[in-house]
C-alpha cells in the first residue's frame, strides 16, 4: 500500500476579514523558504475566497467550507458547487459537524453536497464523527463507519473524495482522543473505503480533526492512515499552521 500525499487543511470557520490576506501571505512564505512535505489547504469564509485565491499564493489551495447541494435555483443566502469552482477552488468541505448540528444536516445531505461538488470536478473532503455520548456508549465506530458509507456519493471516485474524521467532543475544546483510538477509527474507515473503492481506497486521504496544534500534531499525524489534519482554531495564524504542517518534516 502506498499513502497518498497528506494533506493539511485549515477550516476558517466564521472568522478573517480582508486583512487576513497577510496569513495566506505569510505561510506562502514560510513554505516558500522551509518547505511543506503535505499538500497545504485554507477554507476561508466565502467572502474571502475571491480575495485569497487572488493573492497567487503558488503554495496554499483555497477551498470552501460548504456548498448547496444544488447548482442554482432559489435558495438565497446559499454557495453552489460550481459558483465556488468558478473562483478557482478545488476542495470543498461537506458535512461539518457544525452543519450537522447547527443547520440540521443528515447524511442524505452531506451524499448530496458531496456530490454536487465532485460534479463541478471539485474534491468532497466529507466530515465524520461521534459526539461524546456515543463514544462513551461504545458507539463511535459503528456512528462513524455509517456515516462514511451514508455520505459517500454514488458516483464518488478514489480521487475526488477524502474523509475527515472529527470526533465532535474534540472540536475546539483542547481534547484528543488517544493515539489508539485515533488508530481505531481510521483504520474502520480505510476498511469502509476499500470495501467501497477497491485497492484504489488506500489512496483516499483519511484526515484527522479535533484541536490539532503544533504540540500534538507529530503524534497524531504519525498515526496508521491518518493522512493529514483538518485543523480550526490553530489555522487562523499562519505562524501556528505552520508548526502543524512541519510535523511532516518528521514522518516517514
Ligand atoms: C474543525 O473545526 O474542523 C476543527 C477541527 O476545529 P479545531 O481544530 O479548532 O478543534
Amino acid at each position: 500500500m502506498t499513502a497518498p500525499k497528506a494533506l493539511v487543511a485549515g477550516n476558517w470557520k466564521m472568522n478573517g476579514l480582508k486583512a487576513a490576506t497577510s496569513e495566506i501571505n505569510r505561510l506562502n512564505d514560510l513554505i516558500n523558504e522551509k518547505g511543506a512535505k503535505c499538500d497545504v489547504l485554507i477554507c476561508p469564509p466565502f467572502t474571502l475566497i475571491s480575495t485569497l485565491v487572488d493573492t497567487g499564493a503558488k503554495h496554499v489551495a483555497i477551498g470552501a467550507q460548504d456548498c448547496h447541494m444544488n447548482v442554482s435555483g432559489a435558495h438565497t443566502g446559499d454557495i453552489s458547487a460550481e459558483m465556488i469552482k468558478e473562483l478557482g477552488c478545488d476542495h470543498i468541505i461537506v458535512g461539518h459537524s457544525e452543519r450537522r448540528a447547527d443547520h440540521a444536516e443528515s447524511n442524505e445531505t452531506v451524499k448530496a453536497k458531496a456530490a454536487a461538488a465532485q460534479a463541478q470536478g471539485a474534491i468532497a473532503i466529507i466530515c465524520v464523527g461521534e459526539t461524546i455520548d456515543e463514544r462513551e456508549a461504545g458507539k463511535a465506530l459503528d456512528i462513524v463507519t455509517s456515516q462514511v458509507k451514508a455520505s459517500i456519493p454514488d458516483d464518488a471516485t478514489a480521487d475526488n473524495t477524502i474523509i475527515a474524521y472529527e470526533p465532535v467532543w474534540a472540536i475546539g475544546t483542547g481534547k484528543v482522543p488517544t493515539a489508539a483510538d485515533v488508530e481505531e477509527v481510521h483504520a474502520a474507515v480505510r476498511d469502509v473505503l476499500i470495501d467501497r473503492f477497491g485497492s484504489a481506497g488506500d489512496n483516499i486521504n483519511i484526515l484527522y480533526g479535533g484541536s490539532v496544534k503544533a504540540s500534538n500534531a507529530n503524534e497524531l499525524m504519525s498515526v496508521a492512515n491518518v493522512n493529514g489534519a483538518l485543523v480550526g482554531g490553530a489555522s487562523l495564524k499562519a505562524d501556528d499552521f505552520y508548526g502543524i504542517i512541519s510535523a511532516y518534516d518528521q514522518i516517514g
